[in-house]
């Protein structure tokens, strides 16, 4: 089989689950379109997750390309107890405690196993129940319990989650579940960690801490304090994805896409990858084609900029995972050729650091390989920063990420128009342009005669800076 190169710069994202875990079934999804695969710690036993990383990694070897792992924290999402018969009716008007009792609920009660957000609620406060299906407004509150008065809903059921919008809740970003699952996804190899349900700076600088660099971290904005936040936030993150199914239901709905053309922007101007996640082709669950409305969706994240799109239960329980895929791959390349496309990407540029060498050779880069009509940016990296820093630019060529650590490639997945090369025994600029010049063609990623522009730091060895740009022939 010859590489996969993709045709275009936006990244696909892939949830895996029961639709989706055999090798087969990956190596498939991988070729039809997926660069980065998600694994969700919300389900699943460990051993589950491990076998997945052993599949991905071995279609990663058979194929040469490097393939990042998001392993996803479930995060202290919030969730009500069991009922005695499943579920329940639910009158508008009606009453419900919710207290610390384990015993099974019924139409009085049902167990809130959160005695802090117990305490931490008020008289007034709005709370919403399985992703906003159910609302209720507090009428009254005692030592362990609430009593909420339905405000709107028909049925509950067991385990359904539970949202207090717009509430700094005093509960810990990583809980004792998520500790666990965090080691044993970085034991397993994993890429990336995402982080759920992230309400301040701190939240984020504790998990870095916990991860000390084993894996990047990517967080998740699904609570309308981490917008708040924003900045503070992208500055600790190595990456940021915007959860839209938890956010959706925290912020009203006409706030989600203001949200996410904002969110999009600042993450992709601070150089950091930005996924937009959940719900893009939802009705693709259950059908083998996708509504016009998801169509657009998609299209809109393209537009915005964004570094990558996600699919869920599409892939990861869905009856048409690689149709999903599919067509979100077609999304992408239709809007990346589109002339508006190129002319908002372009219209909105981040501005060069006053005094920064790195971010004015990048943008001259950038400069340079449009005028000459290169067929790629080329650019040497340990750390990826120099990888990062180009793709901030939303160039129009790929951008090959050549580097001797496997890990910067594979982290580099996820970002806008990177092809990750991993290349050996480079110690001179000089040396990395002599491989670039064969690797290149013999890659397909150019053809032979045909010009690239190249960016390091140099010497090599000194991770974040940029300060040369050579242009060259491919061999
Ligand atoms: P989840 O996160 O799938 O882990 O809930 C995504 C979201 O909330 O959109
Ligand atoms: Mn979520």
């Amino acid at each position: 089989m010859g590489k996969i190169i993709r045709e275009r710069q936006t990244k696909i994202v892939a949830t895996l689950g029961p639709a989706s875990n055999t090798e087969e079934m990956i190596r498939k999804l991988f070729e039809t379109g997926v660069d980065v695969f998600r694994l969700n710690f919300s389900h699943g036993e460990h051993k589950d997750h491990a076998d997945r990383v052993k599949m991905i990694r071995n279609v990663e070897k058979e194929t040469g390309r490097p393939i990042a792992i998001i392993a996803d924290m479930q995060g202290p999402k919030l969730r009500v107890g069991r009922f005695k018969e499943g579920k329940i009716e639910l009158k508008v008007g009606q009453r419900i405690r919710l207290d610390l009792s384990t015993e099974l609920g019924d139409e009085t009660r049902v167990n809130l196993p959160h005695p802090e957000v117990i305490n931490s609620m008020t008289i007034g406060s709005h709370i919403l129940l399985d992703d906003g299906k159910v609302r209720m407004e507090i009428v009254e509150r005692g030592d362990g319990f609430l009593v909420g008065e339905i405000k709107a809903g028909r049925t509950l059921s067991n385990n359904k989650g539970f949202n207090v919008p717009g509430v700094i809740l005093p509960i810990a970003a990583l809980t004792p579940k998520d500790r666990i699952d965090l080691e044993a996804a970085l034991g397993m190899g994993v890429d990336w960690i995402a982080q759920s349900f992230v309400q301040k700076p701190e939240d984020v600088i504790e998990a870095k801490k916990l991860i000390a660099g084993r894996a990047a971290l990517m967080i998740k904005l699904e609570k309308p304090s981490a917008l708040q936040y924003l900045d503070e936030m992208i500055a600790e993150a190595d990456g940021v994805m915007l959860a839209r199914g938890d956010l959706g239901v925290e912020i009203p709905p006409e706030e989600v896409p203001i949200a996410q053309k904002k969110v999009v922007r600042a993450v992709r101007f601070a150089g950091k990858p930005i996924v937009v996640a959940t719900q893009m082709l939802e009705s693709m669950i259950e059908n083998p084609a996708p509504t016009r409305a998801e169509a657009g969706d998609v299209a809109t994240a393209v537009f915005d900029g964004t570094d990558a799109v996600m699919l869920s239960a599409e892939t990861a329980a869905g009856q048409y995972p690689l149709e999903a895929v599919q067509i979100m791959d077609r999304i992408c390349k239709r809007v990346e050729k589109d002339e508006m496309y190129r002319k908002l990407i372009d219209a909105d540029h981040p501005n060069a650091n006053t005094n920064d060498a790195s971010d004015a050779i990048t943008i001259a880069a950038d400069q340079v390989a449009k005028d000459i009509h290169a067929s790629c940016i080329v650019t040497y990296t340990t750390s990826g920063g120099t990888a990062l820093r180009a793709v901030r630019q939303r160039p129009a060529m790929r951008v090959v990420c050549m580097t001797q650590n496997l890990a910067t490639a594979r982290r580099l997945a996820v970002s806008y128009g990177v092809y990750g090369l991993e290349i050996e025994g480079v110690d001179t600029f000089a040396d990395a342009v002599k491989v670039a010049q064969q690797r290149i063609g013999q890659e397909g990623v150019a053809k032979k005669g045909e010009r690239f522009v190249m960016t390091a730091g140099v010497p090599f060895g000194t991770p974040g800076s940029t300060n040369i740009l050579r242009v060259a022939w491919v061999d």
